[in-house]
């Protein structure tokens, strides 16, 4: 029932004029990514692993890790899957790795931050991925969450690809890594930009109280800017630029990131139809020029309007 809000959408993912844009699925357990292959997603743009261990004593061992990857995986034989690993801290605490005392969690050791004094976990959680890989025929991808610099960005690469895994990204979600976007591209295959997080820093704005959600609105021109600067970046490099934040389900700001230069989409897989249909509507001129017009507008409001109108 849910596929017949799907519209037009035909599991493949392109602007009126044939331009590809992936179209992919937000997942975080077997149950979502049923979800994901019922809505047609050409993908997975971000499986959060730490979901698996929200409610974990003690670490998973490699077979354990290895068999719920695989579940995942599996019904995406010969489909892009993006596997992140564990984001614990913040407000996803895993109590064999970050529980929770900080005072400032968000931050504070959350995300690959907790990989440095805890290398083992990560190089454990790795293997499983590669391993899972194999079992499932997915073309599975790695990326780190809450890099902050290229050397964070080089240093995870290089685990990665020790542990057989060929393609690594890392997300842009901390404002510092939007800032070094070149640097980091020299060092990865890709980048995916979590714009939940990314909005939570660069307005500093915990991204938990919704006194502060007009801050964290994904329309803010400054967000856009930092989006605008990342697009640019993957195309000079030829490398490919995702959105994985709840930014990419709404579908008139999705046709905005693709005339930012989002060459991929990725979202809570209800919204992949509706997404996937807009996208079709309208050409890549067309994305640019209403891009340019929610860049030049003072606030998330006027962003709005400006790209209707943009886009008649
Ligand atoms: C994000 O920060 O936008 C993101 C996709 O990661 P998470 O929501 O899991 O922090
Ligand atoms: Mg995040």
């Amino acid at each position: 029932a849910e596929r017949d809000i799907g519209l037009d959408w035909n599991g493949s993912g392109s602007t009126a004029d044939g331009h590809p844009v992936a179209v992919l699925a937000n997942v975080g357990s077997v149950t979502d990514a049923q979800g994901a292959v019922e809505a047609e997603a050409q993908g997975v743009g971000l499986f959060r692993t730490e979901f698996c261990y929200l409610v974990a004593a003690d670490e998973p061992d490699v077979g354990t890790q290895r068999d719920v990857y695989a579940e995942v995986l599996t019904p995406f034989a010969g489909k892009p899957v993006v596997v992140r690993t564990l984001d614990a801290g913040a407000d996803k605490p895993l109590s064999f790795l970050a529980p929770g005392t900080e005072p400032n969690p968000a931050l504070g050791v959350r995300g690959v931050r907790v990989s440095f004094d805890r290398v083992g976990v990560l190089d454990r959680q790795l293997a499983a991925i590669a391993a899972a890989a194999a079992d499932s025929g997915a073309e599975v991808s790695v990326m780190a969450p809450m890099i902050s610099t290229a050397s964070e960005a080089a240093w995870f690469a290089e685990r990665a690809r020790a542990a057989g895994i060929p393609r690594v990204g890392v997300m842009v979600e901390v404002p510092a890594a939007a800032l070094s976007i070149r640097d980091i591209l020299e060092a990865v295959d890709f980048v995916s930009i979590g714009t939940n997080d990314l909005a939570q820093y660069v307005f500093a704005a915990d991204r938990m109280l919704g006194t502060l959600a007009g801050l964290n609105d994904p329309w803010q021109p400054a967000l856009l800017r930092l989006i605008a600067m990342i697009g640019r970046a993957g195309a000079e490099f030829g490398k490919p630029v995702g959105v994985c934040g709840e930014a990419a389900a709404d579908p008139w700001l999705a046709r905005v990131l693709v005339g930012l230069g989002v060459t991929s989409l990725s979202m809570v897989a209800t919204a992949v139809p509706t997404v996937g249909s807009a996208l079709a509507e309208y050409s890549s001129a067309d994305y640019r020029r209403a891009a340019e017009a929610a860049l030049a507008a003072p606030d998330p409001t006027r962003a709005r309007e400006a790209v209707h109108a943009a886009l008649g």
